[in-house]
């Protein structure tokens, strides 16, 4: 085994502060958040934790000093135990230094107890996706119990203080050569037994209710996005509520196919419009979609041919401005003509020089 200053990297001389700053840069190298599944890392974030665990302790570091190793045996254990065997321990143990540390979770130090997340879903409208709405979910989740506000404890009664950790939530016994603090298996960390449970929630300090949340989703969302609901999922006691996930489920629309914050409408024209140029009514994404705008096209405009009406596009979440309204124009060749229209379209053949098929009659037989 390692000398536990050699472990941190310190003189023996260091001092409280020095011995926490050597172990904050080791901690944070070898923290299981920044090397998920690294068993290497793992073990040094154990082996640093168990030094500064002892050398942090006054007692236990002098008894170190004098008798190495065999100073810290704590009678139960025999030689070779490695200190900390599980990473959630350590961070029991040293749960408020991680906070100090890292800033609490954000920088992914102690894990609190968190309620679950759950996930519910939620079908739009394209105009409902397109401008934003607010709209009822039903969840069923575990919730504080109301009888008992969360305690636990059947009313006119309240939690005791548990007597195996003495409401530290935490135990220490020997392991190996050290005194290792861990989770109270009595408790289970909350400090606190029922002695008389609620019988609302048998003790459990939440139950199964099924409520109405009101969700409002912001004007440009898309299919299979996902909205937050933070502290609207599953309640636990003694912890954080868990998130809500509301995955948005969009519509299709034939008038507006979409690609990203831009809509592309196709507009069918006749080839007579493509040709000599007109106004054509399109529809638009104003008045909750059901606007239309009139446009006006060129003569000669192709098939294919585009529009593109800037910022008439879907609104871009959290930001301002909207995407393009993209217009395409589909030119129409007529299937079916009648007798006059024929006889103008071949007028128009001859006039343009053009040669093409002659007149059939029915069965396709040559007149004649
Ligand atoms: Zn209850
Ligand atoms: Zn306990």
């Amino acid at each position: 085994m390692r000398d536990l200053y050699e472990v941190l990297g310190v003189e023996r001389s260091a001092s409280s502060g020095e011995l926490k700053k050597a172990y904050y840069k080791l901690a944070k190298q070898y923290h299981p958040d920044h090397n998920p599944n690294d068993k290497a890392a793992e073990d040094k974030f154990k082996e640093a934790s168990t030094a500064y665990q002892v050398l942090s302790d006054e007692e236990q570091r002098a008894r170190y000093d004098r008798f190495g190793f065999e100073g810290l045996r704590g009678g139960a254990g025999q030689g070779g135990g490695s200190g900390f065997s599980n990473v959630e321990d350590i961070f029991s143990a040293f749960g408020d230094l991680f906070g100090d540390f890292f800033g609490g979770r954000g920088g992914g130090g102690r894990r609190q107890a968190r309620g679950a997340d759950l996930r519910v879903d939620l079908t739009l409208a394209f105009a409902e996706a397109v401008w934003g709405v607010t709209k009822d979910v039903k969840v069923t989740r575990e919730l504080a119990c109301g009888t008992c506000t969360g305690t636990g404890a059947a009313p006119g009664s309240k939690p005791e203080v548990c007597e195996t950790c003495k409401g530290k939530g935490q135990v220490v016994h020997a392991q190996g050569f050290f005194m290792v603090q861990t989770t109270c298996p009595q408790c289970r960390g909350a400090g606190k037994r029922i002695k008389d449970p609620c019988p609302d929630c048998r003790g459990r300090g939440t139950k199964p209710e099924t409520s109405t949340l009101s969700v409002t989703v912001p004007a440009g969302v898309d299919d299979g996005q996902t909205l937050r609901l933070a502290g609207k999922g599953e309640a636990i006691p003694n912890g954080q509520t868990g998130h809500l996930y509301v995955v948005l489920h969009v519509q299709g629309d034939e008038r507006f196919k979409r690609e990203g914050a831009d809509v592309l409408t196709e507009v069918p024209v006749s080839f007579v419009k493509a040709t000599l140029g007109g106004d054509q009514e399109i529809y638009t994404l104003d008045d909750n979609c059901t606007g239309t705008a009139t446009i006006k096209l060129d003569p000669g405009t192709q098939p294919g041919e585009v529009f593109v009406r800037r910022g008439q596009g879907i609104p871009r979440v959290g930001e301002t401005g909207r995407g393009d309204h993209v217009v395409q124009f589909v030119v129409e060749i007529p299937t079916k003509l009648t007798a006059r229209q024929e006889e103008l379209m071949r007028e128009l053949a001859k006039e343009m020089d053009e040669p093409v098929r002659e007149k059939r009659g029915l069965f396709g037989r040559k007149k004649s």
